[in-house]
Order: structure tokens, then C-alpha cells, then sequence
């Protein structure tokens, strides 16, 4: 979250970091601890599969490098082996993109009722079209999920509000929410809606800055 790099670079994951938990919890956590960890209700899941990111996992018979959106399996549950460690995060930093990451929760630092990032990339001719774009939701399903349909909906299309409101409307279907002590599952897929809108109007105002 101090990193000029980082701030440079991704501010969602800055902005993301500002409020993952506490103070103290950032010092002592880890990202790579974060990861394995597979809670699915992680900040930083989400926000590094919208980035694209990759694991190193490193065992006993040599190294393997896996998509972040291939790690996760279910609940608290990965793809690491007994033997292996997770060495290295790698996030592609092609310079083209914008993100944002936001989350609802009763307490700005408490962990997401709802969290979505998005990446977006805009084309190099027209900057109102979508080139390519990763829409994550974490908190709202067994593990940080994407909403293919709602990215297909805006991949190569200019972008307007239209199609800004059926990526969210398609994201909320596609989310996985269970009622519990944060809400019910209608209440999250509305938080999913809201979200997704803002952080794709929010992703695409930095994507435009570039
Ligand atoms: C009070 C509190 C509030 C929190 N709030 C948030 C929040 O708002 N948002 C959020 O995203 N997170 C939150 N967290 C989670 C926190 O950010 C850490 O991710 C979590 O505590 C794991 O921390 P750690 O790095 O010490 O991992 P550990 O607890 O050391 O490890 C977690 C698991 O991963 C395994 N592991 C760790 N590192 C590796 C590795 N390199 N390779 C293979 N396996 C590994 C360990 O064996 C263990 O099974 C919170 C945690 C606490 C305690």
C-alpha cells in the first residue's frame, strides 16, 4: 500500500491493501499466505486474478506455474500439493490496463460482504471500445469467481451504460452468494450489481488516463 511502485503501477491493489483488516494484520499476513489460505472472502484473490497474476509453486520435483483463476478449487481449498510451496506471484504488467477494487462491509477494514474487482482494457484506436476486461467477485461463492457472461457482454464493444447494466445484472446471476449473517443471497447479488458498475465506470476512467 506504501509501494510508489504499486501505486503506480496497480492501484487496486494499493487501494485494495488500505482496507484488507488492520494495520497489524497487514504486517504480519502475507500475500502468499492470503493465497494458500483460500478464504473466499480474500481481498487480494480477487483483486490479483483481475490483474491476471500467476503462481510459482515450487515441490519437491521442480517448479509449475498455474493462472491465479486456475488455483482455487473450493472453500478454503487450492490446487497446492502436500509437497509444494507457493515461491512467486507474478503480475503481468503490460501497462495498457485500468483496475478497481471495492468491497461492502459493515466496517470499511472488516473482510467483504461482497469485494469485485475489475480490469479493463481499452483499444489502442478507439478509447470508448473494450478490448479486454476480468470481472471478479470474491465473498459471493466458493472461491473468487468470474462472470465470463458479463465480460462477453462488453469484450469489443464500445462501452455505454447499457452494457455497463447488463454486465452487472449478468455478474449477479453468476454469483454464488448463501444467506448468512451478513445478509441474504438477494441482498449480495444487489451489492454484486452496484459494484460491478462502479468499479467497471471506475476501472475505465483510469484505463482512459493511460
Ligand atoms: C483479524 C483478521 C482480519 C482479517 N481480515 C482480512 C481482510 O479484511 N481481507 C483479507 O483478504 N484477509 C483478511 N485476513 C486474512 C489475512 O490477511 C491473512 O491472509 C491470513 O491471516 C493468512 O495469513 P498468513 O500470511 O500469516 O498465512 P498463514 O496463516 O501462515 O497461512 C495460511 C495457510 O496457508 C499456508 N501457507 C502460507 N504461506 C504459504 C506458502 N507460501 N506456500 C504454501 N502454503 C502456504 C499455511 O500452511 C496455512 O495453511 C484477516 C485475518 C485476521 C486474523
Amino acid at each position: 500500500e506504501k509501494s510508489d511502485v504499486v501505486r503506480e503501477k496497480f492501484p487496486l491493489l494499493a487501494e485494495m491493501e488500505m482496507t484488507l483488516a488492520s494495520v497489524a494484520i497487514r504486517n504480519w499476513g502475507t500475500v502468499g499466505g492470503n493465497l494458500c489460505h483460500a478464504d473466499p472472502a480474500s481481498d487480494l484473490a480477487p483483486s490479483l486474478m483481475a490483474l491476471g497474476a500467476e503462481v510459482t509453486l515450487t515441490g519437491v520435483d521442480g517448479e509449475r506455474v498455474l493462472n491465479l483463476n486456475d488455483f482455487f478449487v473450493d472453500y478454503f481449498e487450492t490446487k497446492l500439493r502436500s509437497d509444494e510451496v507457493l515461491t512467486e506471484i507474478h503480475v503481468p504488467n503490460r501497462g495498457l490496463g485500468g483496475g478497481a477494487y471495492m468491497k461492502f462491509a459493515a466496517r470499511a477494514t472488516d473482510l467483504p460482504v461482497v469485494g469485485v474487482a475489475t480490469y479493463i482494457v481499452l483499444d489502442r484506436e478507439n478509447r470508448d471500445v473494450c478490448k479486454d476486461i476480468r470481472i471478479v467477485m470474491g465473498s459471493v461463492g466458493p472461491r473468487p469467481l468470474r462472470s465470463k457472461r458479463a465480460e462477453d457482454i462488453l469484450r469489443g464493444q464500445a462501452i455505454t451504460d447499457k452494457g455497463i447494466e447488463e454486465a452487472a445484472r449478468l455478474s449477479s446471476i453468476d454469483a454464488q452468494p448463501v444467506t448468512d449473517i451478513n445478509g441474504s443471497e438477494e441482498f449480495k447479488r444487489e451489492i454484486v450489481k452496484v459494484l460491478v458498475k462502479r468499479t467497471i465506470r471506475k476501472a475505465v476512467g483510469r484505463a482512459r488516463t493511460l
